[in-house]
C-alpha cells in the first residue's frame, strides 16, 4: 500500500503535492518523492514521514505546474534510497512515474526489459513497470499533436494492460507531453479524481489514492479513474481519456477495513460509513451468537476500529469508551516494517486508561487480526489494567492468505490464524488470550462495503481473506 498523487495546474503545484503526501501519510512512512516539471524535471525524495524529508527551501526548486508524488510503503524491493518513488527514465521520453500496487509477474517482465536493453538499478517492481510503459511508448515515433499522442497512449497502455499482471494505479508525468494516469483492469488499488475550475476560466486536476486531500486543496471530487481506464492531459490542459479495457471490477476490500482514512470516498463508496456498517453486521451477530453475553463497556483498539466500535456498542446498547488512549504522533504499527519495530511500538502508541476498564466486562473491537502481535498486546494491556472479563470482536473475518497485490503481508506463517494451532476456533482465543473471540463473516463484510451507494463494484478483491486471488483466478497456494 502506497499512497500516489499527481497535479495539473494553472500554477506552480510542488506545495499542494506536499500536503498531498501529507493528507496520504497513513498509506505510507517510510519514504516520500516529488517531481514536478516545466522545461525539465525537477525531483526531492528522502527517507521517513514528509515532514522530516521535505523544507520550504526543497519546495521551491521544485518548480513547474505540472506534478507527481508517492509516499513509500515497501511490498517489492529492497528498502533503500533507490527504491523511493516517483522514478524516471529518459527513454524514449523523460518519464517520471508514481505507482501504487504490486506486479505478479515481475520475473518475466524483468527478461522482456533487460532482452531489449534496458537496465535496471533497483528490485522495485515499480522501475520495472516504468520501463515497460516506455518501452511500450517508443514503438510508436514521435508523435505531430496531443491527439496523436494520445493515440500512441492508448497503444502503449493497452499492451501493458495485457502483458502486466497485479495490481497497479499509476500517475505519470511526460516532459513536452503532460500528465498520464491509468488503472489496472481490475481497479484493485484505489484511485480518484477532483477539478477545479479557476477564475480565468481555466481546469485543474488532481489524481490520487484518496480525496483526503482534496477540500484543503480546492478540488471537486469527480469519481474514480475508472479500472482499464488511461487519462491524458496535455501540456495546454486538454483532456483525453478512454477505457480500454473492460473486466470485473475488483477492489480491495481491505481499504475499507483499515487502509483508508475515514474520510475517503473509495469507488464511490464513502469508508466511514461502511465502517458503520462493519460495526453494525458484527453486532447483529453477537446479539444472535451470544445474547446472554453483555459487556459493561465498548473500546476499540484505537484508532481504525474507532467507528465500527461506535456502531457496535449503539446497536447493543452498551456505551462506547475510549479505553485505550492513542498517541497520534506514533506510526501505523500495520505498515511499520520489522516485526521488531511493531512490537515495541504497541505499548509506546497506546495507553489503558484504568477508570474505563477496573472490573469491567470489556468488549474490544479491532479492524482486523492480521499478524495478531496488536491484538495479544491490546488484551495484555486490559487485563493487566484490571478487566474483569475481556471479549474480542474483529471488524474483519480471519486474514488466511498473503496479499500479492501491494499489502505486506507476505507469509502464511505470519498470519496468526496459520500459527500452531492458530486455525483452530477453540485454541485462538486462548492464544489471545481473550474469553470470546468472534469475528466478522465475510458475506456481512461485503453486505457493508456494497450495501448503499451508487458505486460498480462487482465483488470485491478478499483474497488475503478467501484465498481466490481475482487477477488471472490464481488459488491459494497457486505459484505466482
Ligand atoms: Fe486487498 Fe486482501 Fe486483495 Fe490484498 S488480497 S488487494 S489486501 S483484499
Amino acid at each position: 500500500m502506497c499512497g500516489i498523487s499527481a497535479i495539473y495546474s494553472s500554477s506552480p503545484v510542488a506545495n499542494q503535492l506536499y500536503d498531498s503526501i501529507i493528507a496520504l501519510q497513513h498509506r505510507g512512512q517510510d519514504a516520500a518523492g516529488i517531481i514536478t516539471y516545466d522545461d525539465r524535471m525537477h525531483k526531492y525524495k528522502g527517507l521517513g514521514l514528509a515532514s522530516e524529508i521535505f523544507s520550504s527551501e526543497q519546495l521551491s526548486l521544485l518548480t513547474g505546474n505540472i506534478g507527481i508524488s508517492h509516499n513509500r510503503y515497501p511490498t517489492h524491493g529492497e528498502f533503500g534510497h533507490g527504491e523511493i518513488q516517483p522514478v524516471w527514465t529518459s527513454v524514449p521520453y523523460g518519464i517520471a512515474m508514481s505507482h501504487n500496487g504490486q506486479l505478479t509477474n515481475y520475473d518475466e517482465l524483468v527478461i522482456e526489459i533487460t532482452k531489449e536493453k534496458r537496465y535496471l538499478n533497483t528490485t522495485s517492481d515499480s522501475e520495472v513497470l516504468l520501463h515497460m510503459f516506455a518501452k511500450e511508448l517508443d514503438k510508436n515515433g514521435q508523435p505531430n499533436n496531443s491527439e496523436e499522442f494520445f493515440n500512441h497512449l492508448c497503444d502503449a497502455v493497452s499492451s501493458i494492460f495485457h502483458k502486466v499482471q497485479g495490481a497497479y494505479s499509476v500517475t505519470s508525468l511526460i516532459i513536452g507531453k503532460g500528465l498520464v494516469v491509468f488503472r489496472d483492469p481490475r481497479g484493485i488499488r484505489p484511485l480518484v479524481r477532483g477539478e477545479k475550475v479557476n477564475d480565468n476560466g481555466t481546469t485543474d486536476y488532481i489524481f490520487a489514492s484518496e480525496n483526503t486531500m482534496f477540500y484543503a486543496l480546492g478540488y471537486e471530487p469527480k469519481g474514480n479513474v475508472l479500472p482499464g481506464e488511461l487519462i491524458y492531459i496535455d501540456n495546454d490542459g486538454k483532456l483525453f481519456s478512454k477505457r480500454l479495457v473492460k473486466e470485473e471490477f475488483n477492489p480491495c476490500i481491505f481499504e475499507y477495513v483499515y487502509f483508508a482514512r475515514p474520510d475517503a470516498i473509495l469507488n464511490d463508496v464513502s469508508v466511514y460509513r461502511s465502517r458503520l456498517r462493519m460495526g453494525q453486521n458484527l453486532a447483529y451477530a453477537w446479539k444472535k451468537k451470544y445474547p446472554d453475553v453483555t459487556p459493561d463497556i465498548v473500546i476499540p483498539a484505537p484508532s481504525t476500529a474507532n467507528t465500527a466500535a461506535l456502531s457496535f456498542a449503539h446497536e447493543i446498547g452498551v456505551r462506547y469508551s475510549e479505553g485505550l488512549y492513542k498517541n497520534p504522533f506514533i506510526g501505523r504499527t500495520f505498515i511499520m516494517p520489522g516485526q521488531d519495530k511493531r512490537k515495541k511500538s504497541i505499548r509506546h502508541k497506546i495507553t489503558p486508561q484504568e477508570t474505563e476498564i477496573r472490573d469491567k466486562k470489556v468488549l474490544i473491537v479491532d479492524d482486523s487480526i492480521v499478524r495478531g502481535n496488536t491484538s495479544r498486546e491490546i488484551v495484555k494491556m486490559v487485563k493487566d489494567f484490571g478487566a474483569k472479563e475481556v471479549y474480542f470482536v474483529s471488524a474483519c473475518p480471519p486474514v488466511q492468505h498473503p496479499c500479492y497485490y501491494g499489502v505486506d503481508m507476505p507469509t502464511y506463517e505470519e498470519l496468526i490464524v496459520n500459527s500452531k494451532n492458530g486455525s483452530d476456533e477453540r485454541i485462538l482465543p486462548d492464544i489471545l488470550g481473550v474469553d470470546i473471540l468472534m469475528y466478522q463473516e465475510i458475506e456481512d463484510l461485503v453486505e457493508a462495503v456494497t450495501r448503499i451507494g451508487d458505486h460498480h463494484i462487482d465483488t470485491p478483491c478478499m483474497a488475503c481473506l478467501d484465498g481466490h486471488y481475482v487477477v488471472n483466478g490464481r488459488k491459494v497456494h497457486d505459484p505466482i
